[in-house]
């Protein structure tokens, strides 16, 4: 079997059949010509499939270890796929650390169609049984976790999901298949935003799922085909191309990541920095054994926990851009407070740790040394 580093460039890859490009060329088509009625090659509608949006389908199922992949036109409509899987009174299990989009369509739109969410702090999974019912049809992770990197253990989630006949969703975001691959790992489904690392240069919008089952495969292509939340061949093309350099992204990611990490752990202003590859993280052992390295994404606070001091310094970031999102090649800084969890009220994020003063950070590849550089200049 190929080695991940050459799956990113041929993993599921075919040369392409009518003029030999090495590259699948963007197929700009809604239709495909047929001879007789239903005689096509292989397309015949591009909402159900197009071959640009079907090669970077075969690599994300390569990438991942699965054997399907789909891709959609966000990692909303993605996630939104998977719970069109479920019935009224079925019940899902999900992580309490969680992306707030998600958050946002679990309660604010499928709990209205009668899908019951029940939200479980997951840093012990064992915590996970007393909620499961025979109604619990679902179980979502997301790790490490936005913006508090937290680590749940998969393999054992995915034991307790087994011995239940529940099914395991992944988010699998904030790792990519380069740190971790969860369906090795007992997940049913990986789900990436690939607006993120998959992409890798902030120019897209795009969701993926990645399964092994193929009678799983075949319901979620059914729910993609039915409700249409396809994504569009030009941005099949440019995750394609972000994928072929996923690994030597991701090893500057993890490089700087680490550097920055360190740096700020030393800072005699900084008063915590989260951050899975640090002996003192709470579940660091199982970041080390379920993941390659720690990745590029990090939070801190600063001493004193003072809201303005927050503002002032990403305000004087210079290398780093002030903006939501994350993944890319270049550095981002946001302040969850202010920003992606402003309207969680100040005592709710209080608890899970989102204080006033803390600031994350999306390392991107940039030299460290000029990364590290602005850190300081903005803190002091
Ligand atoms: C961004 C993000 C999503 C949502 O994906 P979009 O592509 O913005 O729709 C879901 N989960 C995580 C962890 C994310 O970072």
């Amino acid at each position: 079997m190929m080695k991940f580093n050459t799956k990113t460039i041929h993993g599921g890859q075919e040369i392409d059949a009518a003029y030999g490009a090495v590259i699948p060329p963007i197929y700009q088509t809604s239709t495909f010509a047929q001879s007789i009625p239903g005689g096509h090659k292989g397309y015949g509608y591009a909402r159900s499939s197009n071959p640009t949006r079907h090669a970077l389908e075969k690599s994300l199922a390569s990438i991942e270890n699965g054997t399907y992949g789909l891709a959609f036109g966000s990692g909303m409509a993605a996630i939104d796929a998977i719970l069109k899987l479920l019935k009224p009174g079925d019940e899902v299990i999900s992580t309490s650390d969680l992306y707030g989009g998600t958050y946002r369509l679990f309660t604010k739109i499928f709990a209205d169609f009668g899908i019951v969410f029940r939200f479980v702090s997951m840093a012990d999974p064992a915590q996970i049984e007393n909620y499961i019912s025979n109604a619990t049809k679902l179980i979502w992770i997301e790790t490490p976790t936005n913006p508090m990197m937290s680590i749940i253990d998969i393999l054992a989630v995915s034991k307790i999901a087994k011995k239940h006949q529940v099914l395991l969703a992944v988010d699998n975001t904030f790792a990519t298949p380069y740190l971790q691959q969860p369906l090795d790992l007992g997940a049913d489904i990986v789900m990436h935003s690939a607006t993120k690392y998959l992409g890798g240069h902030s120019d897209l919008i795009m969701g993926a799922l990645i399964v092994k089952n193929k009678e799983l495969a075949e319901q979620l292509y059914f729910i993609q085909n039915a409700s249409g939340a396809i994504c569009g061949p030009q941005d099949a093309f440019l995750a394609l191309r972000g994928i072929k350099t996923l690994h030597v992204r991701m090893q500057r990611h993890c490089e700087n990541g680490r550097a920055v990490a360190e740096y700020l752990a030393q800072h005699p202003k900084i008063e915590k920095v989260y951050w899975p590859g640090f002996k003192t993280h709470p579940n660091h052992h199982i970041a080390k054994a379920q993941m390659k390295d720690f990745g590029g994404m990090l939070s801190f606070s600063t001493k004193g926990n003072n809201y303005k001091e927050a503002i002032r310094i990403v305000e004087n970031l210079k290398v780093f851009t002030l903006a939501e999102s994350l993944g890319g090649v270049e550095s981002l800084v946001g302040h969850p407070a202010s920003m992606t969890h402003a309207s969680i009220p100040k005592e709710d994020r209080e608890k899970t740790g989102i204080v006033d003063s803390l600031i994350r950070l999306s390392v991107g590849i940039e030299d460290v040394d000029d990364l590290i550089a602005d850190l300081k200049q903005a803190i002091n």
